[in-house]
C-alpha cells in the first residue's frame, strides 16, 4: 500500500461537465485491467461510454502450445464483448479494429480509424495508454514494460485528439461518405500514468464485485483467480482507486 500518498476521489471534479467517454484502448481485456471500476461508475452515473480496442489479442498467449493465432484471437475479442457487457457497456458502443496483436502501427491511416470515433461519438472525453514510457513504475511497488500496442495505440489517440480530429483538412472523405463532422475533445486520461504529476485517483469501492466478475469473462487471458491480483493493484490506505494521468487538451 501507499504509505505518503493522501489519496482523494478526483470523480466529480473530473467529470462534471462530461457526458460521452471515449476509452481507446490495445487489447480485449486492457479496460477491465486498467480502469474497469471507473467505467462501471461512468455509467452508473449516466455517462455514455464506447470501447474501442485496436487489435484482436491473438498472440497473447505467453507459452501455451497448440493454440492458433486466429481462433485464439475470436476467442478473446468474444471475451471483450462479455466483460463490458458485465461492466455495462452497449453492444453497440462496443468495438474491436481487428489490427493483429503486436502489429499496430502509429500510422495515418490508423489515426484515422480513430479519429471516425471521434467525430461520430463525438467524446468530451477519452481515455488511452500512455505513450511516453516503456518501462512503467507503478509507484513505489513494482515495474513493467509498456507493451508495443499499448505505446502505438495511445500515440494514433492522441493524434487523432489533436489535430485530426478537430481540423476539417484531414480525412475529409469522413465528411461527404460517412456525414461526420469535426469534433473536438477537451480531456485526457491516460492509463499507466502513475508517476504523472497529474495523476487521479478514482474511488471504485462499490465496484470491486462486478469489476471482478467483468475481469473474469477473459477466461483465455488469464486464470480466473488472477483478477484478485489485480485488484489488489487498486488497493490504497482509505480504499479502492483506479489512479490515471489527467489532461486538459483544449
Ligand atoms: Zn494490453
Amino acid at each position: 500500500m501507499i504509505q505518503v500518498m493522501k489519496i482523494k476521489d478526483s470523480f466529480k471534479e473530473t467529470f462534471k461537465d462530461v457526458k460521452n467517454v471515449l476509452v481507446v484502448l490495445a487489447h480485449p481485456d486492457d479496460m477491465e485491467i486498467s480502469c474497469g471500476g471507473l467505467i462501471i461508475r461512468l455509467i452508473d452515473n449516466g455517462v455514455q461510454v464506447r470501447l474501442v480496442a485496436t487489435t484482436n489479442g491473438g498472440k497473447g498467449m505467453k507459452d501455451k502450445k497448440g493454440l492458433k493465432e486466429e481462433e485464439y484471437a475470436k476467442q478473446r475479442v468474444a471475451e471483450q464483448f462479455k466483460a463490458g457487457k458485465v461492466l455495462g457497456i452497449e453492444e453497440v458502443e462496443n468495438f474491436n479494429l481487428e489490427i493483429p496483436d503486436g502489429e499496430l502501427e502509429a500510422s495515418v491511416e490508423n489515426i484515422g480509424k480513430i479519429a471516425f470515433h471521434i467525430r461520430q461519438f463525438k467524446p468530451d472525453l477519452v481515455i488511452t495508454h500512455n505513450p511516453d514510457n516503456c518501462i512503467i513504475e507503478f509507484f513505489n511497488r513494482s515495474t513493467w514494460v509498456n507493451h508495443r500496442d499499448h505505446r502505438n495505440t495511445a500515440l494514433i489517440t492522441i493524434d487523432a485528439v489533436y489535430p485530426y480530429s478537430r481540423d476539417r483538412g484531414f480525412f475529409t472523405s469522413q465528411f461527404e461518405k460517412d456525414k461526420l463532422e469535426p469534433h473536438t475533445v477537451k480531456k485526457l486520461l491516460l492509463t499507466d500514468s502513475y508517476t504523472a504529476a497529474s495523476v487521479k485517483f478514482f474511488a471504485i469501492d462499490n465496484y470491486l464485485s462486478k469489476k471482478k466478475i467483468a475481469l473474469q469473462q477473459h477466461l483465455t487471458a488469464f486464470d480466473p483467480s488472477d483478477a484478485d491480483d489485480y485488484l489488489q493493484e487498486n488497493k490504497f490506505e482509505n480504499g479502492y482507486y483506479e489512479p490515471l494521468g489527467f489532461y486538459e487538451v483544449y
